[in-house]
């Protein structure tokens, strides 16, 4: 994957597989990470200076807001995108208090597809984007553009109310192979729909 992303000439590589409750998913157990960081370590060795692979993880955001790993773990990440993926019902307040307090986590680095829609599949969950888009900037956390066909999340339309309110956003194909990195350019293409300019947008090589 690194070098496929290496070779679409992406200056780097942010890894995130998805976190341990999302077993259906593959997600990654504390040995596992370990073992993946030590594999990141070796590459990046190998690929010197022009490339590099970032270790992160796509924590689950579960009902409580709580991240999905104690912090002795998350502190071994170089960022994590903290997502919602279940308990989608919640009621909008109950909701947008489990993203709140995911943002003032300090491990958190980026909030993935922010409202959870699938487009022609199921509509977003409630939650009121706008006070979340205040937290994000507040805290410094960025808002994932996720660049996937199926999930362009945050949508355009969302984009210059986060640019006003101060947001960082990072476009990420959500890849879950290599195919999938060519992704990125839906991400390219909204942001540029939504008016955001390159400085407040981070092209991030997730697999997620
Ligand atoms: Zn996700």
């Amino acid at each position: 994957m690194a070098k496929a992303t290496r070779q679409h000439g992406f200056a780097y590589f942010g890894v995130a597989d998805h976190s341990k409750s999302a077993h259906y998913a593959g997600g990654l157990s504390v040995e596992q990470i370990v073992e993946q960081h030590r594999e990141a370590d070796l590459l990046n060795k190998r690929f010197g200076n022009d490339f590099r692979i970032l270790k992160g993880i796509e924590s689950d955001i579960p009902a409580d807001g709580s991240l999905d790993y104690p912090d002795e773990v998350l502190d071994r990440f170089d960022f994590i995108v903290a997502s919602i993926h279940g308990r989608f019902k919640l009621d909008r307040k109950t909701q947008t208090d489990r993203l709140l307090r995911a943002i003032c986590n300090p491990h958190t680095t980026i909030i993935g597809h922010m409202t959870g829609r699938q487009l022609q599949r199921r509509p977003g969950y409630e939650i009121d984007v706008e006070k979340v888009l205040r937290a994000c900037a507040k805290h410094n956390v960025a808002v994932e553009i996720n660049a996937h066909p199926w999930r362009l999340d945050l949508g355009w339309r969302w984009h210059q109310a986060a640019l006003d309110l101060g947001c960082m956003m990072s476009i990420n194909p959500d890849a879950h192979s290599i195919r999938e990195l060519d992704h990125m350019h839906w991400g390219v293409k909204m942001a540029r729909k939504g008016g955001v300019p390159a400085e407040r947008g981070t092209e991030r090589d997730d697999a997620s």
